[in-house]
């Protein structure tokens, strides 16, 4: 019954963990990776999370009946002003659907399928390069893919005028896929301007805009700053669909913690959205998990807990802008061909380092530096014991 079936390619990312594993080198550096590390190169347990757990363990009142389709409501409401802010127009005239999702991948599926059913998209345009999953995420969801340029390779910043060229011919009832901060894989977002300027054509060719925000207050470590785009947009008028995750700015990875937002134009509008939202959910997997959204709602609630958390959040994005520091630093004091500073200028988990498939190989095979061979790196995976070795690393491969 099953014989006919070929082998799937394993997915790059998780190819590269695996890889990383395998090798023995005491060297070796792990630059793949897509979850946070501390200088010590350990995961990060963030003190908040860990005092919320054992608060929720220890109230008596603490079950694990099933959430409603839609999630943890209480969650939902204040994952909503996490993301707009308390005094969002949208948020105060309840004209957002928002419902717990299972992360930020989860809550892209859904938020696709949504679309499919219900919006009629012509296609969905998403950035060159984007996060890979993406592309299948909406194919999966029958929405024809299309790509605009983001990337402009000899600036090493955002490719402004080929964004805005490409929405503005992008056919009628497209939507249009947005990072909102901390664009995966390059670390390059438009400025506070260049995101007027995307905002302009979309307002003027009614463009729908999908933000995807998976590192909110990683990002600047400013939960205000990583939000400008999209409570900019809300506050021009934009109807807009939202995709959060606490993956990244909880740490909750493997909890699978998230929220989909559907900010509408008025709250019977949203009412709608949102019983359809359950109707998509329903068959899918019934009803979310209850562990991370009870942790997420414990800190955003508990003023005290939230204040830890945001000094944690604060040092975590500062030792990632410290290590692109060092490791712009190390890459002029040896001497490395080139201008670097992009390494800075970037932000995020991420840096679009601009060596080619061919450099990358060498940065693997010969010095033990995992990473992807489109050029990510993880910033993350970079410490104060290794940044010479993958410093060292790069100028070697400049040679390939
Ligand atoms: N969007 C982007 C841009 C990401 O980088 C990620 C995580 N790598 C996600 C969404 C989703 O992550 P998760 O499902 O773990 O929340």
């Amino acid at each position: 019954k099953f014989g006919h079936i070929k082998l799937a390619p394993d997915d790059a990312i998780l190819q590269t963990a695996i890889a990383f594993r395998n090798d023995s080198h005491t060297d070796k550096v792990n630059l793949g990776v897509g979850a946070y590390r501390t200088d010590e190169g350990k995961p990060l347990l963030f003190r908040a999370v860990k005092e919320a757990e054992k608060q929720i363990l220890a109230d008596p009142a603490t079950n694990k009946e099933y959430l409603g389709i839609d999630g943890h409501l209480k969650f939902n409401k204040l994952a909503q002003e996490l993301l707009l802010g308390e005094s969002s127009s949208a948020v105060l005239e309840k004209r957002v659907a928002s419902v717990q999702t299972i992360s930020g991948t989860g809550s892209l599926r859904i938020g696709a399928e949504f679309l499919s059913m219900f919006f009629n998209p012509s296609c969905v345009l998403i950035s060159r390069p984007t996060w890979g999953n993406h592309i299948t995420i909406f194919e999966r969801a029958r929405i024809p893919v299309k790509y605009y340029p983001y990337w402009n390779p000899k600036t090493k910043g955002v490719d402004i005028e080929g964004m805005i060229n490409a929405l503005n011919d992008a056919p009628e009832k497209s939507i249009v896929l947005l990072h909102a901060c901390a664009h995966n894989p390059t670390g390059v977002d438009p400025t506070p301007d260049q995101w007027e300027r995307i905002a302009d054509v979309m307002a003027r060719k009614d463009l729908l805009p999908y933000f995807d925000s998976a590192y909110q207050g990683f990002a600047t470590g400013s939960i205000e700053r990583d939000a400008f785009a999209i409570r900019m947009f809300i506050s021009r008028g934009f109807q807009c669909v939202i995709s959060q995750s606490f993956a990244k700015n909880m740490g909750l990875y493997g909890e699978r913690i998230g929220a989909l937002h559907i900010v509408c134009r008025t709250s019977e509008i949203a009412d709608k959205v949102l019983s359809q939202l359950k109707i998509v959910i329903r068959p899918m997997y019934s009803n979310p998990p209850m562990h991370g959204a009870l942790i997420a709602a414990k800190v955003l609630e508990d003023p005290a807990l939230k204040n830890i958390w945001l000094s944690e959040l604060e040092q975590v994005s500062q030792r990632i802008i410290q290590m692109r520091r060092v490791l712009l630093e190390e890459l002029v004091r040896i001497e490395t061909p080139g201008d670097w500073t992009h390494i800075t200028s970037q932000i995020g988990m991420f840096s679009f380092t601009g060596l080619s498939p061919a450099q990358c190989e060498n940065m693997i095979k010969k010095w033990h530096c995992y990473m992807l061979t489109n050029g990510r790196i993880s910033m993350a995976g970079i410490n104060s014991r290794n940044y010479q070795h993958v410093a060292r690393a790069i100028k070697d491969s400049l040679q390939i």
